[in-house]
């Protein structure tokens, strides 16, 4: 484990544990545990940059949506704030606790519900890994596209409106949502919509709910679009003297509309880490590279190849290498994806890494990679770029000691000009509380802050299902607070300033923006 400190609710208010008491005699005993091992499982990440000193004061593991009514009921009755988890694949601390709470694990609720094979579609419950699931469907010849981190399930590719390397064909996954079954912080059960995949009736909910990171509600049942699995799949390898080169190609081929499955960019030093993993027989050139997948019929596959390879020489590509069969595709894939962990692997003793996501509209792409290889290349350290180039969304990943203050410093400022960078392009990132609000001025970086200047009053708290309507100073519970509603949660909960004061104390990599700079 990392030396960032992590804690346990030092002082959980003592309605906590009457509602503990109050779901163990509901539930049976064992759906509640307050083991230590437990707690830092599901409110610490080793590969998430951002992590909060706070744990979960307990796990609840319902196995069906009417226990996580009971569970939802209970902590509105005592005000304990709920915090989803699926996979815990996610990066950016979206299943921490800052406040304590009850993590709600659905460990227990991973099975396929139902499979309609001639409507598309499938009913699952939150814990089925999206691998798992298209493993068990293949025979009906239909998959679901969405591909983030390969141990993510369901519930979180929900709660995250996750992408992925198909992202570019496919869509994210609000496009393969049908509906959703939630439970609200009260309790109450509802479905977003019925099965039919168009519906225009009635407010958008299913929409309002994938991305909402678990502040709206609780879902326990999904219904999923599937796609056909293509009749053919190829994957190329083409490397690129520089990375402008590679990204600049990268925007021409979505601009001219060729239909790739997936195209994803990786730097020199992303490129020897798989090597370095050993992850294919092949030993690839140390160069900027991007890799490609095609899919759909023969002929339509030759034809993107044949419009991929024109638009590659124009920009002085090297060598367009395929897969040879589709055991080395799938491991070429798997390298790529799994890239953050062979990273991880790399770590010396008493380093940290930082991954970064930022996106800038596609024209931009060229310029900003450009800037930012050359930047993190003058830091010195082991720092790769790898990304989601069809999408104009790339990741940094710098492997840092996180104890050497000058250090940490320059990796923050190569980071924040980075983020500054995109900003400035229109662009936005998911380091920074809200990429929706931030400006260039106002972006923040919660792995090192929870900071100041923030509108909450605007904006979704994106830590936990809160059942307190409008602070977080708890009302005595004789005073009952009006009703929930997901609308609710639109009004300032505890700000942002007051939880980045709150850890500052404890956190000392916690500084203020203005401090950083
Ligand atoms: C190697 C690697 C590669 C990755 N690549 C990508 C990528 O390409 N694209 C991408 O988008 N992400 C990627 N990720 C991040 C991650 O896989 C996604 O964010 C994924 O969607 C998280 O799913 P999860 O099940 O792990 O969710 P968790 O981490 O468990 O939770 C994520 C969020 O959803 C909420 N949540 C969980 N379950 C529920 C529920 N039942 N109801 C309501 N809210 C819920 C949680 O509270 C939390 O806010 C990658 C991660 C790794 C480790």
């Amino acid at each position: 484990m990392s030396d960032r400190m992590v804690e346990t609710c030092r002082h959980p208010p003592v309605t906590i544990f009457q509602a503990i008491g109050e779901l163990r005699t509901l539930l049976s005993e064992d759906t509640i545990s307050t083991d230590d091992e437990d707690l830092l499982a599901h409110g610490y990440s080793e590969w998430s940059t951002i992590n909060i000193a706070q744990l979960p004061v307990a796990v609840a593991y319902p196995k069906s949506t009417a226990e996580v009514s009971q569970i939802a009921q209970v902590c509105h009755k005592y005000q304990v704030p709920m915090i989803p988890y699926s996979g815990g694949s996610s990066l950016e601390a979206n299943f921490s606790a800052p406040h304590g709470g009850i993590s709600i694990d659905f460990a227990y609720m991973d099975q396929i519900v139902q499979l309609h094979e001639e409507d598309m579609d499938v009913v699952v419950q939150p814990s089925v890994q999206w691998m798992q699931l298209n493993d068990q469907i293949k025979d009906s010849g239909l998959f679901l596209p969405v591909d983030p981190g390969p141990s993510a399930k369901i519930g979180g590719m929900v709660g995250t409106n996750c992408s992925g390397t198909n992202a570019v064909r496919y869509g994210t996954m609000k496009d393969w949502v049908i509906n959703l079954t939630v439970v609200l912080a009260d309790g109450t059960v509802i479905k977003t919509r019925r099965r039919p995949r168009k519906s225009s009736a009635g407010y958008n909910l299913t929409g309002l709910f994938v991305g909402s990171e678990g502040t709206l509600g609780i879902v326990t049942e999904i219904t999923l679009k599937l796609a056909v699995i293509p009749q053919e799949t190829s994957v190329a390898v083409v490397t690129f003297p520089t990375i402008r080169d590679a990204a600049a190609a990268a925007a021409k081929i979505m601009r001219a509309g060729v239909p790739v499955a997936a195209m994803e960019l990786m730097d020199d030093v992303q490129m020897s880490v798989v090597n370095r993993a050993g992850a294919t027989v092949k030993v690839w050139k140390e160069v900027p590279t991007l890799f490609f997948k095609f899919s759909g019929t023969t002929a339509g596959v030759q034809d993107n190849i044949r419009m991929v390879r024109a638009i590659a020489e124009a920009h002085k590509s090297g060598d367009f290498e395929f897969a040879k069969d589709a055991q080395e595709q799938k491991k070429l894939w798997s390298a790529r994806k799994e890239s953050l962990w062979s990273m991880m692997a790399l770590r010396k003793p008493g380093q940290e890494l930082w991954s970064t996501d930022v996106a800038v509209p596609l024209s931009r792409l060229p310029d900003i990679i450009e800037k930012s290889k050359k930047e993190l290349d003058d830091l010195g350290l082991f720092a790769s770029i790898l990304g989601h180039i069809g999408d104009g969304n790339f990741h940094e990943s710098i492997l840092y000691d996180n104890s050497n203050p000058k250090e940490r410093d320059a990796v923050e400022k190569c980071v924040g000009d980075m983020v500054d960078r995109a900003l400035e392009m229109d662009g936005t990132c998911t380091v920074c509380p809200n990429p929706f609000l931030a400006s260039p001025s106002e972006h923040h970086f919660p792995s090192l802050t929870f900071p100041a200047p923030f509108p909450t009053a605007s904006c979704l708290q994106p830590f936990s299902l809160h059942p307190f309507p409008t602070t977080i100073s708890l009302p005595p519970l004789s005073q009952p607070h009006p009703p929930y509603s997901p609308f609710t949660q639109l009004n300032p909960l505890p700000t942002r300033a007051s939880t980045a004061s709150a850890l500052a104390k404890k956190a000392p990599w916690s500084k203020s923006s203005a401090q950083r700079r």
